[in-house]
């Protein structure tokens, strides 16, 4: 039977993991964090000192698959569940880099390719709609300007230890942007047939009814 495949693309803090999480709820998706697995990779390179010249050789040894717990994504190295441990924003840092490699894409593409043959989703990413999933049902393109992507950071982080300043956050952001829409293998780019959203106005309600639907009209 035919899955119902949705892409939902944008840079790094748009909204993209809390709108898709609140939208497959609602229609019974699953929905798959493929930023998670970027991240996977890049702890494993990170705590195994692999440098990236080197990642190539290890990708066959790294192990990364996902679970889905009441609706709920973990990500697994192995048998180890490190969802947590991918958050930092070293990691976010890391990933930003690894995700560069052509050959952490290809180890990563096939895995995604069959979560989507197999099963009705909502699939975020840099390039769900462009490269991954290019006959998806829907395809989302998420953005919000760099301030406004910063500034939920920032109050999101605010309340915990060690939180990094705005500024640190902002230029987190912009190095970010520039790494994944400059690298040579699947860039960030809009789709052409993405429907583009821009949240910078929006609060997070209303971007997820906007989304939720763009993809009832369409499916
Ligand atoms: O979405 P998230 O910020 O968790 O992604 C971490 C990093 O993984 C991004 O900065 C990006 O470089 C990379 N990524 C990617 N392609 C995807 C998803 C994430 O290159 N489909």
């Amino acid at each position: 039977m035919k899955t119902i495949n949705i892409a939902i693309d944008g840079p790094a803090g748009a909204g993209k993991s809390t709108i898709a999480k609140m939208v497959s709820a609602e229609m019974g998706y699953i929905y798959v964090d493929t930023g998670a697995m970027y991240r996977a990779v890049a702890l494993y390179l990170t705590e195994n000192n692999i440098p990236d010249e080197e990642a190539e050789k290890h990708m066959e040894e790294v192990e990364v698959s996902l679970k889905f717990v009441d609706g709920t994504q973990r990500v697994y190295l192995g048998d180890r569940d490190v969802s947590d441990l991918i958050r930092t924003p070293e990691i976010s840092m890391a990933a930003s880099r690894t995700s560069a490699i052509p050959a952490v894409r290809a180890r990563l593409f096939d895995l995604q390719q069959k979560l989507a043959r197999e099963n009705n989703i909502i699939m975020d990413g840099r390039d769900i709609g462009t490269v991954v999933l290019p006959n998806a049902d829907v395809k989302i393109f998420l953005t919000a300007s760099a301030e406004e992507r910063a500034n939920r950071r920032y109050k999101e982080l605010s309340e915990k230890p060690d939180c990094p300043t705005y500024e640190e956050i902002l230029k987190d952001i912009i190095e970010r942007d520039y790494n994944d829409m400059n690298r040579e293998t699947a860039p960030l780019k809009q789709a052409e047939d993405a429907v583009l959203v821009d949240t910078t106005e929006l609060t997070l309600e209303q971007s997820a009814a906007k989304i939720a639907e763009i993809i009832k009209e369409r499916v």
